[in-house]
């Protein structure tokens, strides 16, 4: 197999770089552009000069550490080089093992061979690339959880319990001339709800560990001048879209990341939501609507210290369905005497975008619409889609065998949905996981990873 070159660390300058070499090649190649005479003791990091191709130049002084195989991170000879972070050297650097052999690494294809010497399982790989890309605290957990294989080993006694009953039946199958025995019947029964309420538990984790992983959608709505922009700073904690009091300055919608209590939302200013003639202000709004569409929660902002306008009351109707939540904006000036016994009022949060009153109020209503307890709890959590998904296939499979089993057909039918229900919790962790797929999944993994 080839060896593999990549830069590990961030584009850009640094203090330290990071090159990593894996493959048969690796220690010769380092070997070759450090000049290192005497054999380098594995896991025992050596300073070296490294030098161009013939040896006239100094390109830079780094530490080379050798991990031999099988004991490295992806079980064939690696070498790791820290060297001094500029994009300049680095690239000089890349540059010499390629000359002398080495192959620009794929996205996450250090990881793909770790995967393929046993050193992780795919569940394991996925946690690793979640891990680098979580935005907060508490999904950085998850994914460490998932990295140490919680997920496999929380897998692993229903795989067993299924390899059980398949046993059984398949036993039945070939040496019991009737029926199975009825207490038999049942024991399979108990056995197939048990794996199915677990991977039940599982699947249904997702709701919470999605949000956690990819973030919270959250769309401002509302007319213009009610004050989304200046919410949405307050949220932001920062200046980032324009306050103005000239309706229909915000044309376009602007989403930024922020960290609510460890839970991750991506909050989206939209335009202001009225009837207008201006075709730039129109596409805007048409943004705000797909924004709304791809929202997983809704703040529809009014002005609390004016009438509301047709506007405001076609968008109280249009956010009816799904998660919203209203705020009657501006409650420092006096409120408008009229509408409070309107039916939404008793919904709406009170706040101030210009002096913060109220903002905490819907902090942490924002966090209550989600099941933000089961994101803290502890729990281990689904965050991946492609395990949910496998998890509810592998669901539906049982279901189909308990059904064919209550009905009292043949073992061969019942042995068949439970073999596929397995391969599907196989290829969370890759067990039974086509090259195919592989190479989808490790598409999504950085360079140098
Ligand atoms: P948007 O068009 O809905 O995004 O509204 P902006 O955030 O641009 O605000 C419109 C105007 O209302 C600006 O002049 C803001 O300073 C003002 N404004 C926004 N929030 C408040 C508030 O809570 N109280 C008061 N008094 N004025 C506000």
């Amino acid at each position: 197999m080839s060896t593999i070159v990549a830069i590990s660390t961030p584009r850009g300058r640094g203090a330290l770089g990071i090159i990593r070499l894996s493959g048969s090649h690796a220690l010769s190649i380092a070997a070759l552009i450090s000049g290192m005479q005497s054999e380098i003791e594995p896991r025992h990091p050596k300073l070296v000069t490294l030098r161009d191709d013939h040896h006239s130049e100094i390109i830079d002084q780094a530490l080379v550490t050798y991990f031999k195989a099988p004991q490295s991170v992806t079980g064939e000879d690696v070498i790791e080089l820290s060297c001094h972070g500029s994009p300049v050297v680095l690239r000089r650097i890349i540059d010499l093992t390629l000359s002398l052999g080495a192959r620009l690494a794929g996205p996450g294809e250090f990881t793909l061979r770790a995967l393929s010497n046993g050193k992780v399982n795919l569940a394991q790989a996925e946690a690793i690339r979640d891990l680098i890309s979580s935005q907060t605290e508490a999904a950085a957990r998850q994914a460490a959880r998932q990295l140490h294989g919680e997920l496999a080993t929380a897998l692993e006694p229903f795989k067993r319990k299924l390899i059980d009953v398949i046993v059984l039946l398949e036993s039945a199958l070939e040496f019991v001339e009737d029926d199975l025995p009825l207490p038999q019947v049942k024991g399979i029964e108990e056995s197939l709800a048990l794996v199915g309420d677990n991977i039940e538990r599982l699947a249904g984790s997702y709701d919470a560990g999605h949000l956690l992983q990819d973030g919270v959608k959250l769309a401002i709505v509302g007319s213009p001048n009610v004050g989304k922009s200046s919410l949405f700073n307050r949220l932001l904690e920062r200046e980032r879209a324009i306050v103005s009091d000239v309706p229909g300055t915000t044309r376009d919608t602007l989403s930024e990341p922020v960290d609510i209590e460890g839970i991750p939302v991506l909050l989206t200013d939209t335009a202001g939501m009225r009837v207008t003639a201006d075709g730039i202000e129109s596409l805007g709004i048409k943004r705000t609507h797909r924004a709304m569409g791809d929202a997983d929660l809704v703040v529809v902002v009014l002005d609390g210290s004016v009438q509301l306008s047709s506007d405001d009351l076609t968008m109280l109707t249009s956010s009816q369905v799904g998660r919203r939540i209203l705020v009657l904006n501006k409650c420092d000036l006096p409120a408008y005497q009229g509408g409070s016994d309107e039916s939404w009022s008793g919904e709406a949060i009170r706040v101030s975008a210009l002096t913060g009153e109220g903002l905490d109020k819907l902090r942490s209503t924002i966090l209550e619409t989600f099941d933000t307890t089961t994101m803290e709890s502890g729990n281990l959590l689904v965050t991946n889609a492609r395990h949910h998904d496998l998890l509810r296939h592998a669901q539906a499979e049982l279901k189909v065998a308990e059904h064919l089993l209550h009905d009292h057909k043949s073992e061969e039918l019942v042995v068949e949905p439970l073999h596929n229900a397995l391969r599907f919790l196989g290829e969370i962790t890759g067990e039974t996981t086509s090259e195919n797929i592989l190479s989808q999944i490790f598409a999504t993994f950085c360079i140098g990873k």
